[in-house]
């Protein structure tokens, strides 16, 4: 009856049709403009056809309707305003046309219904769910809200709060949510959706005539007083708030004072009201860095693909240095059921290591979150030792033993005796470099870098390091390894700091320079957290200890000494001088204490002030929250551009990546490359200059100049 590439219709018989949504050549269906023309000629063939008495719409593949097509959202936002509007309101006007046909239509949700698929699932009169599907509009997280009606459709099918809930904390939706929150009518099991499905319909079908309860309801005002609608808005009004003041993300504010507004209003006018504030959030800068993180995520994804079968084979592992890193790292393969074995020359430090784990699996017990039997199967699988006797049977061993190159290198070459030839051999190192370390190995070819974040059991990225001898396989092998452990692996040249530490040192030294040059370390703090970032940098200093932040400078100093040479007058040295170490000892930039909620406390450090006046020659003085921002963050984007321009990493996706979940990178800014692309590197520069006299971390590369007259970018 009808073919296209994206929808077919069928008869079914007994007056009822059957439209399938599956797109050729293509895992998934999504609602992109393809799939929009074939949906509107289906609409009007439907609409001259008589005897019709019901319509199934159905999907031929795993998934129902994953979204709209996220590739067409640059040209699309990119549209005047008034086009823009135009454009969504006559995308609206295909599910109107679709709600309003003069026969029921049911929806059959499997696999997945997101953000455009979800929303023409509503259109229809119901909607029944496999028990297995999960459905959600996650517009929200990548800055913009839905609006293809769904907010308008969801605030009449479900109650208002829940309504709000699904919009602006953009979850995914289990059957069971959904029936109870009203979104769909029946749940099935998957075999029998079908079914089920067609025995809603003809149950629809069988109704006398004239427009049935549901479709009046959709077509109306939500049926609430302003009253009880400010109430269901009330508890969100805070959480937007929040997202826009502290991380700088408006759309939640802009979607929830539309959907309020437009619940008086019967459905025209609150789809009116729905396109008209789109513009505002589809064009804007925020929106632009969410949708680039998301293809961030889907562009590593991809790069992981081929080991795909590596992933499936199961792995042993050993760790060697029971420590904070090494006891979080063991406890993180335990998680994911990877069995481990933690040894350590000291069983103090093997208790230690055992205790921390027990302590936050005691705590997921205790909030319910976690089973006894989990927990038992969790420890279970950590096999703490002090000699190295299974070693010989395990698949990827990590070294994790203080940070000294005679201890690491003796620790190294024991452990080569000791595994198969077959098994991968990795450091945790944090600054050595790994073909130094690979001297004296036996293979060094099955050696690489695995550098893992603090604390390991929450921090994502683990920066895979690539040394001078490291082979494809054993990379592979290291990749999936870290994808196992239900982390990100981004692949990094072996180079002082790899990535995450080199850039952030820049960042760091401005902070440096800055409270030498007069800057008060609290206001910078003040300045920077109103800028994103989850922390200032005196307070992420008291967080890692001065001691080892300073050591960190160093190694950066000897490996880029006349880019980023010791800075004379350095607030971190000289706090790590007098013991001031920051969050380990209770006193750093801040004094850390916890309050009689166990909740952690800081206040400013008093006793900072005569430390602080040594490394001022010319005494304090006051700087705006923009002069602190672009002394900390230019010679940070500086950094980043050189870092892909030296192949660091290999592509602009992995870096900005790596700095979102390695840094806390302000995701409203995307990471450092699309910010420099979103600012453009002529503002870049422009801002540069007036401190240029301040050291080569000002001064753009002629790479940069070129890519700035040029008008080049780091993602198309
Ligand atoms: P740590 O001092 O907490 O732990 C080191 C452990 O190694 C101790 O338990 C010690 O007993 C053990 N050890 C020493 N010699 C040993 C040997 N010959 N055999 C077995 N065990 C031995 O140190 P950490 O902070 O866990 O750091 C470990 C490594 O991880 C270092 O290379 C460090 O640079 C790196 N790293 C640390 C961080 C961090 O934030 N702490 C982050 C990334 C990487």
């Amino acid at each position: 009856m009808f073919q296209g590439e994206a929808i077919r219709l069928s008869a079914l018989g007994d007056g009822l049709l059957e439209m399938t949504f599956d797109r050729q050549g293509s895992q998934v269906n999504v609602l992109d403009g393809r799939a929009l023309q074939e949906w509107r000629e289906v609409n009007a063939w439907l609409a001259t056809q008589t005897g019709i008495r019901g319509l199934l719409v159905t999907s031929a593949k795993d998934v129902f309707i994953v979204g709209a097509d996220i590739g067409e959202f640059a040209a699309i936002f990119s549209l005047s305003d008034e086009a823009l509007v135009s454009r969504t309101l006559d995308a609206n006007s295909i599910l109107n046309a679709f709600e309003d046909l003069p026969f029921p239509t049911v929806a059959a949700i499997n696999g997945y219904a997101l953000g455009g698929g979800l929303e023409m699932a509503l259109s229809a009169d119901a909607r029944v769910m496999s028990e297995s599907a999960r459905i959600g509009l996650p517009e929200i997280s990548l800055g913009i809200y839905p609006a293809y009606g769904g907010t308008v459709r969801l605030a009449r099918l479900a109650p208002l709060g829940q309504a709000l809930d699904w919009v602006l904390n953009a979850g995914m939706h289990t059957a069971r949510e959904a029936l109870d929150a009203g979104v769909v009518d029946a749940v099935a099991a998957p075999a029998q959706l079908r079914d089920e499905a067609l025995h809603w319909l003809r149950k629809l079908a069988s109704d006398p005539p004239g427009p049935p309860q549901r479709r009046l309801r959709k077509l109306a005002p939500v049926a609430a007083s302003p009253y009880e609608i400010a109430q269901a808005a009330a508890p969100f009004r805070r959480q937007a708030q929040d997202a826009e003041e502290r991380r700088h993300l408006p759309a939640a504010r802009i979607a929830l004072e539309m959907i309020q507004a437009a619940c008086a209003c019967p459905r025209a006018q609150a789809q009116a009201l729905e396109t008209a504030s789109f513009p505002q959030v589809a064009k804007s800068a925020q929106a632009a860095a969410l949708i680039r993180i998301f293809q961030n995520e889907q562009a590593v994804k991809k790069l992981h693909r081929p080991g795909a079968a590596l992933r499936e084979t199961p792995v042993r592992a050993g760790v060697t240095g029971a420590g904070i890193m090494g006891g979080g790292i063991a406890y993180a393969c335990a998680l994911k059921g990877i069995s481990v074995r933690l040894r350590d020359v000291s069983q103090k430090q093997l208790d230690v290591g055992l205790a921390e784990a027990r302590r936050q699996l005691e705590r997921q017990l205790k909030g319910g979150r976690m089973t006894a039997e989990r927990v038992q199967a969790v420890l279970g699988a950590i096999h703490p030792q002090l000699d190295g006797a299974g070693f010989e049977s395990v698949d990827l061993a990590i070294e994790a033993v203080v940070e000294d190159p005679a201890v690491k290198r003796q620790v190294l070459s024991e452990l080569e005796r000791r595994l198969p030839a077959h098994a991968v051999l990795a450091t945790n190192t944090s600054s050595l470099r790994v073909s130094d370390l690979a001297q004296g190995l036996q293979r060094p070819q099955r050696f690489a870098g695995l550098h893992f974040f603090n604390p390991v059991p929450m921090m994502p990225l683990v920066e895979v390091i690539r040394g001078e001898h490291t082979d494809a396989d054993t990379l592979a092998r290291a990749t999936a390894f870290v994808l196992k452990m239900g982390k990100t692996p981004v692949v990094v040249r072996d180079c002082p700091g790899f990535l995450v530490n080199r850039v952030v040192t820049p960042y760091l030294r401005a902070f440096i320079r800055l409270v030498s040059l007069g800057a008060d370390p609290y206001a910078i703090d003040r300045a920077m957290v109103a800028y994103g970032w989850p922390m200032g940098p005196a307070h992420l200093e008291d967080v890692v200890g001065l001691d080892t932040g300073a050591r960190v400078l160093d190694v950066i100093a000897a490996g880029y000494g006349e880019r980023m040479p010791v800075l004379e007058h350095d607030i971190l040295r000289r706090m790590a001088e007098h013991g001031v170490l920051g969050q380990k000892v209770g006193a750093g930039f801040y004094l850390h204490a916890t309050d009689a909620q166990g909740k952690a406390t800081r206040v400013p450090n008093p006793a900072l002030a005569p430390l602080l006046a040594s490394v001022q020659p010319a005494g304090a003085r006051d700087f705006t929250a923009q002069e602190i921002v672009d002394h900390l963050m230019l010679p940070m984007l500086l950094e980043s551009a050189r870092c892909l321009q030296e192949q660091v990493v290999s592509t602009a996706a992995e870096l900005d990546l790596a700095l979102l979940l390695g840094l806390g990178y302000p995701r409203y800014l995307g990471g450092a490359l699309q910010q420099i692309d979103q600012t453009g590197w002529d503002e870049i520069l422009r801002r540069c200059e007036p401190l240029a006299h301040l050291g080569p971390e000002y001064q753009p590369t002629p790479a940069m100049r070129d890519m700035a007259r040029s008008g080049r970018r780091f993602f198309n």
